[in-house]
């Protein structure tokens, strides 16, 4: 069987990135998405399992004392992972495999995979991007400042990346990461 395909969506915190991986997943149930670990505390709304397996520092740091991260990264003061176990078995099934995660996060995914294809989601404009930030109203002031900040550093890094989509219209933005997804 074919080898499958890895896919890699990062992008500035706010930008959309969940949302159009939600819509690809609802309309592509064949897609598989990576369950990324976190020390971040869930936001209401969340289902752990579905949008984290959420755990403590100290299991997280157990975890990448076992290697059990494909990647990871500490992000406005949480860490994230993507865990091994599992995309490896995937990709063998020739399945497609998403990962959305963020800037080192990817930087690494690249080295272990060069064959990854890596889309980076850019928002119209950092303006537009903290006032998506500011209105959704998950996260302390502090959090958003902190991913802002972020997020400048992140955009200095797009060209890194093989594909660049702009969620101005996000059925156009949907559209176009599904393309590139499917295109060989
Ligand atoms: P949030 O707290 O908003 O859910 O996520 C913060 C950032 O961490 C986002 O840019 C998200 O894509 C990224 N992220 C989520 N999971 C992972 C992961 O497993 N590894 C890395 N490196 N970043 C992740």
């Amino acid at each position: 069987m074919a080898e499958g395909k890895l896919i890699v969506i990062t992008g500035p915190s706010g930008v959309g990135k969940g949302t159009i991986v939600r819509a690809l997943l609802a309309k592509h149930p064949e897609l598989c998405l990576s369950i990324s670990n976190t020390t971040r505390d869930p936001r209401s709304g969340e289902v752990e399992g579905i949008d984290y397996q959420f755990i403590s520092t100290e299991k997280f740091k157990a975890a990448i004392a076992k290697d059990e991260f494909l990647e990871w990264a500490e992000y406005a003061g949480n860490y994230y992972g993507t865990p091994k176990s599992g995309i490896q078995l995937l990709l063998n099934q020739g399945k497609i495999v998403l990962l959305e995660i963020e800037l080192i996060g990817a930087r690494a995914v690249a080295e272990i995979f060069p064959a990854a294809k890596r889309i980076f989601i850019l928002p119209p404009s950092i303006s537009e991007l903290a006032a998506r930030l500011n209105g959704r109203n998950q996260d302390s002031q502090a959090a958003i400042d902190k991913r802002l900040a972020r997020a400048k550093e992140e955009i200095l890094a797009k060209d890194e990346f093989e594909f660049q989509v702009t969620n101005q219209d996000l059925n156009q933005a949907i559209i176009e990461v599904e393309q590139i997804i499917f295109s060989v």
